[in-house]
């Protein structure tokens, strides 16, 4: 396989982490990261994204009415409702590296009306239809489009069980017909399911940012919040300034437990995303790739594949934990290897054609799965993040109820979130590590 090694820089101090025994399970905790320390690269879709003007660094204190931290989807989404609620107010969004350097730059793309974790499919419903208003408000430009999706099964079980349970508006494809239509010999059947769609994951972090800027909000890359001391008015520190802020929204996702806060709840999971070189009409026909736009596999740890607008046929896989907060994943032979076999496995064509690009990223989980937006530290502190990996929808609703909520206007989905205090505990010491990320290598054998 032809593989970039840029992606996968390894961060200083790493030689340790390589040696075996206890500091591979236990990794020291490293504070927040500095731009310069992130690992992995950028995604295909940053790089396939117009690149804009990078935005200035906060060099000066300053004031706030609201200061946000992280400058993925939820702040940038958070900061464009709280200037349509208050135009007056002054928003500032602090991103430790430039927008979207986490995961909304680095996904898969499908949005579908689901929260992770909950039934709740008012919510959900509600939410999707909020997005999709936004969109069509802004004219948002993300190459939005209903996705043909299927769900793929490859043990006699998880088929006969799925076929037994199809909602309205599925059906079932058996083998024959899955192989005549997906040129693969590897699974038993799949179900296809009405109701998703797809995006351009960087196209969608460019808009929010054309929006948020044309309202006026402040956004300052390369300024990492390394400390938050909350009291009648917070103060947050940079490596450069400091701003005293009336009201702060920690929106940093998988980044969370490093600024020291909610470490115990939520965990990052480490993705591995690879794709082929951009495919020509004939390839994508003879490949099968023409008649499903998202593939998943419902797997323990599930997999993605998905063909982009772009005409890159993508994959993604859940690697597992590392260890503590981590959110560099340093081992990149171990990810190769299983994307190897996977790809083999299922489509020996397309592995033939060699992976051209790869990326990682991480997403911030919760023992329930459930996301958690909630008060943290103080009244005037609010956190909203752990999407479980499907945050694209989510992140959108969850960033419009915290506005809401921010402004004084508490609605009733904004009662149906989940806070912090109703997560679950899970001290961050060695038997988590061990735990953990035991589990993740021995499922991902399967
Ligand atoms: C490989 C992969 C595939 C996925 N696929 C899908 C999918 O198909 N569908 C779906 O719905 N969801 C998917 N997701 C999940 C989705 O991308 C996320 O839920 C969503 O992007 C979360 O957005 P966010 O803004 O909360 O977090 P992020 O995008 O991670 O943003 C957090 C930001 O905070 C910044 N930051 C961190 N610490 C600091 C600090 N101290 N100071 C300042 N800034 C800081 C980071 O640099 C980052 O830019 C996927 C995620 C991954 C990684």
């Amino acid at each position: 396989m032809n593989i970039s090694r840029r992606g996968f820089l390894l961060g200083g101090g790493a030689s340790i982490l390589l040696m075996p025994g206890i500091a591979s399970y236990v990794q020291e905790d490293k504070g927040v990261e500095l731009p310069r320390q992130r690992s992995g690269g950028d995604s295909l879709w940053f790089e396939l994204s117009a690149q804009s003007n990078t935005l200035p660094t906060l060099e000066n204190d300053t004031s706030a009415d609201v200061c946000i931290v992280g400058g993925g989807y939820t702040g940038l989404a958070a900061s464009i409702y709280l200037k349509k609620y208050r135009p007056d107010w002054r928003v500032l969004v602090l991103e430790s590296h430039h927008l979207g350097a986490g995961a909304s730059s680095r996904n898969s793309g499908a949005v579908y009306a689901k929260f992770t974790g909950m039934d709740d499919r008012g919510l959900a419903e509600r939410g999707l239809q909020r997005f999709m208003a936004f969109l069509e408000e802004e004219s948002i430009d993300c190459d939005f489009q209903a996705a043909k999706t299927l769900y793929l099964y490859s043990s006699e079980s998880s088929a006969r069980d799925a076929r037994q349970s199809l909602s309205q508006g599925e059906r079932w494809l058996d083998h024959q017909a899955l192989k005549h239509s997906i040129a693969s010999d590897f699974y038993i059947g799949a179900k296809a399911s009405p109701g998703f769609y797809k995006i351009q994951p960087a196209g969608l972090l460019s808009e929010y940012r054309r929006v948020a800027l044309a309202l006026g909000v402040e956004i300052y890359e390369r300024s990492p919040v390394l400390a938050i001391e909350s009291g009648h008015s917070n103060t947050l520190t940079t490596d450069k300034a400091a701003v005293l802020a009336k009201q702060v929204l920690l929106a940093t996702n998988a980044y969370t437990p490093r600024l020291g806060v909610a470490g115990e709840k939520m965990f990052p999971v480490h993705q591995y995303s690879c794709s082929t070189a951009k495919l020509n009409v004939r390839q994508i026909d003879q490949l099968g790739l023409n008649d499903w736009d998202l593939r998943f596999e419902p797997n323990t740890l599930p997999i993605t594949f998905g063909l982009s607008a772009s005409g890159h046929f993508f994959l993604r896989l859940v690697l597992g934990y590392a260890s503590q907060d981590s959110t560099e994943w340093l081992d990149v032979n171990y990810a190769r290897a299983l994307v190897q076999r996977i790809f083999q496995e299922r489509y020996p064509h397309i592995n033939q054609l060699g992976i051209e690009h790869e990326w990682h990223g991480v997403t911030a989980h919760t023992l329930n799965s459930r996301s958690v937006v909630s008060n943290v530290l103080s009244d005037t502190i609010f956190l909203c993040g752990a999407y479980n990996g499907l945050g694209i929808m989510p992140s959108h609703y969850s960033a419009y109820l915290i506005a809401q909520k921010m402004t004084g206007n508490e609605s009733e989905d904004w009662q149906r979130l989940t806070r912090l205090g109703q997560h679950v505990s899970f001290p961050r010491d060695y038997y988590r590590s061990l735990m953990l990320k035991s589990s993740f290598n021995l499922l991902n054998r399967f």
